[in-house]
């Protein structure tokens, strides 16, 4: 059931479109650069090109931003689609990661189709979309060998139907885990390699604006596959100029299994395998000793900061303000559906905020015991967080024309109505979005073009999708008890 059309394009009909009027814009820098001190932002061809008080030019399309805030669009560094579809599992809803994953995306693993997986990549591409997100970097890791259906073209081309940036992260493993019932369905090394070798030719555009990314992405580098095929991995990925992705260090299991395996800790363990660097981002890097920390930062290794799905699984709180300190790159992401159900950028911008003190002040200690009393709230401000989850995600990414509202930059725009009943007696509107937990989404534009527009996805028919989506959960449950009791 296809019910998308295509994306209007405001950006496209006229010589320029002027945002005039803006409440307050937040550029996504970091510092004195954080706000313009301008209402109005000029976009021509897809770009900006200019922020300030502009009078209109002749025959300009003018969009009445007034009483509105305007960001960059959100940059999602780490998620996974298909589990749009495996939101609030009974089998995991008050699980730790491990028994998690065993429970709902290993579960359903196998039960995926084409038309599956386009239902679910198409709902969470939508739940990101309204809350003002135009970047999305998926770590699809549903591989098997002899499936029939290709996720990444299914992916790519469901991003491109709303107008998204899409980077597919490649999933993937060579070795099984315990939950894992049948462990011949693992991959070979070799056919790895291969697929992403055909992924870059088919999809990836270097390009600093780029719509479309490949990622070099085994699941987990702790788990997927061994040390030497780890290396050969990152040697194949930089041969051919990809970026380098994976999970570590969510929970006291890496720390565990890596003094077991390897007698050395996670982040020694990335060192040995050639898998830190400016190219690699890391989903979680929840539990980090010192000198792990000063090694991620010293390498300017990037950071997929998950703070409501580390919440959701009692992973624990990163330490996000140490290791920014530290030099490690910071961006911000929703992770899949199955462990965080609000793929909600601006959600996640708001626990980032709050989890982020709440860990600084759980380390505040009373005076007469040597402390400095109460302390922790100026440890992560809400430009801190725009920062990471817009020019951040961006700098993760490698896509530097992104992420950013400033002349030459892309127009990716999030424009937030504030006309909710949280939004009334806010003294700052800037930051409103973000401290209020949320904004509805007028208008959302990706290289210029709406993909959101006056609050809705032209072409998205939410009862159909809904319904959909129903059946789809259906299915799933159906076809999951039909493999369970097939390998009984
Ligand atoms: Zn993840």
């Amino acid at each position: 059931m296809d019910n998308i059309e295509s994306a209007s394009k405001i950006g496209d009909v006229q010589p320029s479109l002027l945002i005039r009027g803006a409440a307050g814009i937040l550029t996504g820098g970091s510092g004195t650069t954080s706000r313009s001190q301008g209402h109005d932002i000029r976009i021509r061809n897809g770009v900006i090109v200019a922020i300030g008080d502009l009078p209109p030019e002749p025959r300009e399309q003018v969009f009445d931003a007034s009483g509105c805030v305007v960001y960059p669009a959100w940059v999602n560094t780490h998620h996974h689609l298909a589990q749009s579809l495996l939101k609030g599992v009974p089998g995991g809803i008050n699980s730790t990661l491990t028994p998690w994953l065993s429970a709902v995306p290993f579960r359903f693993r196998k039960c995926f189709d084409e038309q599956l997986l386009r239902t679910a990549a198409r709902i969470g591409l939508i739940e990101l979309a309204l809350s003002g997100c135009g970047t999305v970097a998926d770590h699809h890791y549903m591989y098997w060998p002899g499936m029939d259906f290709d996720g990444a073209q299914i992916l790519f081309e469901e991003a491109e139907r709303l107008g998204m940036r899409f980077v597919l992260c490649r999933g993937g493993a060579t070795q099984s885990r315990h939950f894992e019932k049948n462990t011949r369905e693992v991959e070979q090394l070799s056919d790895y390699l291969d697929d992403v070798s055909r992924l870059k030719g088919e999809f990836h555009d270097p390009g600093p604006n780029a719509m479309r990314r490949v990622v070099v992405a085994p699941t987990t580098v702790m788990f997927s596959m061994d040390s030497g095929e780890l290396r050969e991995v990152a040697e194949h990925a930089r041969s051919l100029g990809l970026r380098l992705h994976s999970h570590l260090s969510e929970t006291v299991l890496y720390q565990e299994a890596s003094r077991e395996k390897y007698h050395c800790t996670p982040i020694q363990l990335a060192e040995k395998t050639g898998w830190l660097g400016a190219d690699v981002w890391y989903a979680h890097l929840v539990k980090l000793d010192r000198a792990e920390i000063e090694l991620l930062g010293a390498t300017h290794t990037g950071i997929a900061h998950c703070p409501q799905s580390n919440g959701r699984l009692a992973s624990g709180i990163a330490p996000i303000r140490a290791l920014q300190d530290a030099g490690v790159q910071i961006s911000l992401a929703v992770d899949g559906a199955g462990s965080n159900e609000a793929a909600d950028m601006l959600h996640e911008a708001h626990v980032a905020w709050l989890m982020a003190r709440a860990r600084a002040g759980q380390g505040a200690t009373p005076r007469y015991a040597g402390g400095r009393g109460e302390e922790g709230a100026d440890s992560v401000t809400v430009e801190d967080v725009i920062h990471w989850g817009t020019a951040g995600g961006a700098t993760v990414l490698g896509l530097h024309d992104v992420g950013t509202l400033a002349p030459g930059k892309a127009a990716d725009i999030a424009i937030y109505e504030l006309d909710q009943p949280r939004h009334f007696g806010v003294h700052d509107l800037s930051i409103a979005p973000v401290i209020c937990d949320g904004a509805t989404v007028k208008t959302l534009l990706v290289a210029g073009k709406a993909v959101v527009e006056d609050r809705k996805i032209p072409g998205i028919d939410l009862v159909e999708l809904a319904f959909e989506a129903r059946q789809a959960v259906d299915r799933l449950k159906y076809l999951a008890e039909r493999q369970a009791s097939s390998s009984e």
